[in-house]
């Protein structure tokens, strides 16, 4: 009984992890990733303004896995009919189940330009980029426009990296720093409270918000946008212009993010978790691609993947056993803005120092529960030094 994980990010860790410690000694287990770390994706954004962090947020594979096999290749195809997995060196994998954990690209929907001339951010590297543009825009003694594309998570947390950098550097006079949101708030897809909260942390920042503006093409040097009401056009001038204004599928997955159910299970022997798939949680609720979710996920399918391996096993008499569902329930949400932080705990909305101490907490508690030890001590390091 052959066990495959594919992509080895919040979801196909904890996935791993978890099927080390319940698969039955007869399953074998392999985890597939285009790249030897774990890379903590969610505090990417830090990179542009402290470089340094690198170290904490990239977790060798080899040291988290006791039983796995891993397998370094990128994933070309998976063809869930057949159940086998074609990767980049021409070998293929056959499975019996498979955890499909490959998580997102940055999508940019075909719109003129945008490819070209707007920065993601989902590396490390794309991160370097940033501050490079970011840096040589500061240093050039100008006035400069920096532009956000998309206020979620990342996009929020980009322009409250790139304004506290301006400020380090003394420039926070001579650069501006715009953030464009199609949606009718920042954080759209999340409570209430977090977005006032998270406005306002960027308002104080300087930031200016536009929301309900869609960006419709790009060139070199402008942005141009159409309000979603009116309908105006406008257009803005950039220096530096990062996109992060939405995500689509793994090319493995042809840019696919299938929906599943809370069972999480694609077909009967894959099951689709994490950001690769729009989940629709037991509740009924569509679930927010996040890291919170992509490690609630794996843990579901860890358990459901055991239960059928085990049942498969003992010669899979009777009825299919009753799998586990997956509700999304997550105790609250955290983002960074700069060196402030916005938490939300409960109906709890916090700020400040303990929303700062709550942000590094919960970065180092996953990097513990997944033993990477070293880079938790120095996440909180760098966390609570910032
Ligand atoms: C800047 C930024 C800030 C964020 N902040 C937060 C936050 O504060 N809170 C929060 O909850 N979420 C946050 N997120 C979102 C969060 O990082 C993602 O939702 C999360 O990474 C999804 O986890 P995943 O395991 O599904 O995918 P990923 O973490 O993206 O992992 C996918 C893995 O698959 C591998 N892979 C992909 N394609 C292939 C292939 N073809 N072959 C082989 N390997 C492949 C990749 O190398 C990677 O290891 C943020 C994201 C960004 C970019």
């Amino acid at each position: 009984m052959h066990v495959v994980v594919l992509g080895a990010g919040y979801a196909g860790v904890t996935l791993t992890r978890k099927l080390e410690a319940s698969l039955p000694a007869a399953a074998t287990l392999t985890l597939v990733d285009e790249n030897e770390t774990h890379l903590v994706q969610h505090e990417v954004h830090r990179v542009i303004r402290r470089p340094s962090i690198t170290d904490a947020i990239e977790v060798p594979l080899e040291s988290l896995f006791d039983r796995a096999e891993i397998v370094t290749a990128r994933v070309e195809d998976v063809d869930t009919d057949t159940n086998r997995v074609v990767l980049d060196s021409g070998e293929t994998l056959d499975y019996d189940y498979c955890g499909l954990c490959l998580g997102a690209e940055t999508a940019f929907y075909d719109l003129p330009g945008i490819e070209d001339h707007g920065v993601p951010l989902k590396s490390i590297s794309d991160a370097e980029v940033v501050r490079q543009q970011a840096l040589a825009a500061i240093d050039s003694g100008d006035d400069a426009r920096f532009v956000v594309s998309g206020a979620g998570l990342s996009g929020v947390q980009v322009a409250g990296e790139l304004a506290t950098l301006a400020e380090e550097e003394g420039a926070a006079d001579r650069i501006e720093i715009v953030v464009l949101e199609q949606l009718g708030s920042v954080a759209p897809a999340f409570p209430a409270g977090f977005q006032e909260a998270v406005e306002a942390e960027l308002s104080s920042r300087g930031i200016e918000i536009r929301t309900e503006t869609a960006v419709v093409e790009a060139t070199e040097s402008t942005i141009e946008t159409r309000h979603e009401e009116s309908g105006e056009r406008r257009s803005i001038d950039y220096d530096l212009f990062v996109w992060t204004g939405g995500i689509g599928g793994s090319a493995a997955m042809a840019g696919d993010r299938p929906i599943v159910r809370s069972d999480l299970r694609l077909t009967d022997s894959t099951f689709a978790l994490g950001d690769a798939a729009r989940i629709v949680d037991a509740d009924g609720e569509a679930v927010p691609a996040s890291a919170s979710a992509a490690i609630r996920s794996a843990r579901v399918a860890a358990e459901n993947i055991t239960t059928l391996v085990g049942w498969e096993l003992s010669d899979g008499d009777g009825f299919e056993p009753r799998l586990a569902q997956f509700r999304f329930d997550v105790p609250g949400w955290i983002v960074s803005v700069g060196d402030g932080a916005v938490a939300q705990v409960g109906p709890k909305v916090v700020t400040g120092k303990a929303a700062n101490a709550l942000k590094a907490s919960v970065g180092a508690g996953y990097l513990s529960s997944v033993r990477a030890i070293r880079q938790a001590t120095e996440l909180v390091g760098e966390e609570l030094n910032a």
